[in-house]
C-alpha cells in the first residue's frame, strides 16, 4: 500500500499540491481575515501571487503566436479549413447551449424575485451602447498596429457633458467627464452628479473610438491564425518561418514545465489574499446569494453533465479521465480567473496526460481561450435576467432570444482576463434596454462566481480539443506524414 501511496504521489505530485495549496490558501485568507492587516500589508502578502500572474501573463504573447502559426502552417488546406470549421461551429453551438441552460436556471430559481434594488434611481442612460461595443469588437479583430495589440485594445470612449443649470449653458464651460465603460468610477460619479441638482443639468454622451489597457488577444489570434495559413500555403519558402515557430513554442512549453513548480506556492498567495481584500460575506443581501447560486448551479449543470455527456457520446471515451487529466489546469483557472492565462498550463495538460495532437491543441486552445466562453455566456444570460427581474421588467419571449444572442455575443467579445465578462454585460443590457448601471448590483459577488465561470471557459476548450481530437483523427494520422517539418525536439 504504501508502494502505491508513494507511485501515486510521485505520478500527480504536482496535481495534489495544487489540490492542496487552494486548501491552504483558504484557510490562510480566511485566518489572517480575522487579524486586521493593513492594506499594505495585505499588498504585500500578495506579491508571491502577483509574481504568478506575471509569470503566466508573460507565456501568452509567445504562446498565442507560435502556436497558432505552427500548428496551422503544418497542416494541409483542406485539413486546417476542415478543423477551423468545425471548431468554430462547437464553440457556437456551446456557447449557445450554455446560454440556454442559464436562461432555463434563472426563470426557474427567479433570483431577483422580490429584490430591493440597493442603488438610488438614476438616469438610465447607456454609458455605451451596444452598436458601439460590436464596432469595438470587430476593430478588435483588426488591430491597425500589431505591437500596440500587445498591450492595448479598442474600446470606445463616451465622454459624459455635463452642463450645469444655473448658468446660462453658451458661458458655462461643461464640464467632462470621461466614462470607459462600467467598471471606471466616473462612470457613476456622473450619474450622482447629476443626482444632486434640481433642476437636473443636461447630460450630453458622446461616443468616440479609443483604447483602453490589456492585450488584444482577438486580434493576434486573428493575425496569428492568417499568418499560420499562409504560411503553409507557402511550401519550402515559408519553411524557415514555420520553424522558428516550432522551437519558439516548444520553448515556451518547456519554462511552462519548470514554473509549474512555483505554481502551488503562488496558488496560496493569490487566493488567501483575494480572501484578505473581499467585503465581509455576511453583507451580501439574500437576493443577490440567490443570483450567485443561480449561476453556479447553470455552471455544475453545464460543466459537469452537457459538456461531458456532448464529450461521451462524441467520442464514446470516459470523460471522467479526461477532466482528471486537466484538473491542474482547473485549479490555475480558479486561481487566477483568467483563461489566457491559464492557457499556458491547459496546453501542457493536454499534451502530456490526455495525449491531443499537439496540431490540434496549437489551433483549439488559443482560439477557444479567446472566443469560447461557456461560462461568461450562461453567466451574462442569466445577471441579464436577474436584473430585468430586480426592476420587475417582463421580458417577452422575443427579449429572451435577443439576450441569448447577445450574450452569445457578448462571450465572444470578452477578453479571457478577470472580470472582462462583467464590461460586456453591457452589450446584453442595452439590447433589450435595461439599466446599465444596474451592474453595480452584481458587482459584489462578481470576482468569485468570476472564478467559477473561468473554469468552465477552460474545461470548454479543452473538451473541445478532445472531440476535435476524435472527429479529425482520420486526417491527422495521414497529415502526420505529410507534415512539413519535424516536431523542433531535443
Ligand atoms: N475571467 C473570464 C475568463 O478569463 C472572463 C470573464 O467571464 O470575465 O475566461
Amino acid at each position: 500500500i504504501l508502494a502505491r501511496g508513494r507511485d501515486v504521489c510521485r505520478r500527480n505530485g504536482l496535481l495534489i499540491l495544487s489540490v492542496l495549496s487552494v486548501i491552504v490558501g483558504c484557510l490562510l485568507g480566511f485566518f489572517l481575515r480575522t487579524r486586521r492587516l493593513s492594506p499594505q500589508e495585505i499588498s504585500y502578502f500578495q506579491f508571491p501571487g502577483e509574481l504568478l500572474m506575471r509569470m503566466l501573463k508573460m507565456l501568452i504573447l509567445p504562446l498565442v503566436v507560435s502556436s497558432l502559426m505552427s500548428g496551422l502552417a503544418s497542416l494541409d488546406p483542406k485539413t486546417s479549413s476542415r478543423l477551423g470549421v468545425l471548431t468554430v461551429a462547437y464553440y457556437l453551438w456551446t456557447t449557445f447551449m450554455a446560454v440556454i441552460v442559464g436562461i432555463i436556471m434563472v426563470i426557474i430559481i427567479h433570483p431577483g424575485g422580490a429584490a430591493q434594488k440597493e442603488t438610488t434611481e438614476q438616469s438610465g442612460k447607456p454609458i455605451m451602447s451596444s452598436a458601439d461595443a460590436l464596432l469595438d469588437l470587430i476593430r478588435n479583430m483588426f488591430p491597425a498596429n500589431l505591437v500596440e495589440a500587445t498591450f492595448k485594445q479598442y474600446r470606445t470612449k463616451t465622454t459624459a457633458v455635463v452642463k450645469s443649470p444655473k448658468v446660462a449653458s453658451d458661458e458655462a464651460p461643461p464640464q467632462q467627464i470621461l466614462v470607459y465603460g462600467v467598471q471606471e468610477e466616473n462612470g457613476s460619479r456622473v450619474q450622482n452628479f447629476a443626482l444632486d441638482l434640481t433642476p437636473p443639468p443636461e447630460v450630453i454622451y458622446k461616443s468616440e473610438p479609443g483604447t483602453s489597457d490589456g492585450m488584444n488577444v482577438l486580434g493576434i489570434v486573428i493575425f496569428s491564425a492568417t499568418m499560420g495559413i499562409m504560411l503553409g500555403r507557402m511550401g519550402d519558402s515559408g519553411a524557415p518561418l514555420v520553424s522558428f515557430c516550432q522551437c519558439l513554442n516548444e520553448s515556451v512549453m518547456k519554462i511552462v514545465a519548470v514554473a509549474v513548480w512555483y505554481f502551488p506556492f503562488g496558488i496560496v498567495f493569490l487566493i488567501a489574499g483575494k480572501i484578505l481584500e473581499m467585503d465581509d460575506p455576511t453583507t451580501v443581501g439574500k437576493k443577490l446569494g440567490f443570483y450567485a447560486v443561480t449561476v453556479v448551479c447553470g455552471l455544475v449543470v453545464h460543466g459537469l453533465f452537457i459538456l461531458p455527456l456532448l464529450y461521451f457520446f462524441i467520442t464514446k471515451k470516459n470523460p471522467i479521465v479526461f477532466i482528471r487529466g486537466i484538473l491542474q489546469a482547473l485549479l490555475i483557472a480558479l486561481a487566477t480567473s483568467s483563461s489566457s492565462a491559464t492557457l499556458p498550463i491547459t496546453f501542457k495538460c493536454l499534451l502530456e496526460n490526455n495525449h491531443i495532437d499537439r496540431r490540434i491543441a496549437r489551433f483549439v486552445l488559443p482560439v477557444g481561450a479567446t472566443i469560447n466562453m461557456d461560462g461568461t455566456a450562461l453567466y451574462e444570460a442569466v445577471a441579464a435576467i436577474f436584473i430585468a427581474q430586480v426592476n420587475n421588467y417582463e421580458l417577452d419571449f422575443g427579449q429572451i432570444i435577443t439576450i441569448s444572442i447577445t450574450a452569445t455575443a457578448a462571450s465572444i467579445g470578452a477578453a479571457g482576463i478577470p472580470q472582462a465578462g462583467l464590461v460586456t454585460m453591457v452589450i446584453v443590457l442595452t439590447s433589450v434596454g435595461l439599466p446599465t448601471e444596474d451592474i453595480t448590483l452584481i458587482i459584489a459577488v462578481d470576482w468569485a462566481l468570476d472564478r467559477f465561470r473561468t473554469m468552465i471557459n477552460v474545461l470548454g476548450d479543452a473538451l473541445a480539443a478532445g472531440i476535435m481530437a476524435h472527429i479529425c483523427r482520420k486526417d491527422f494520422v495521414q497529415d502526420k506524414g505529410t507534415e512539413k517539418l519535424p516536431p523542433c525536439e531535443t
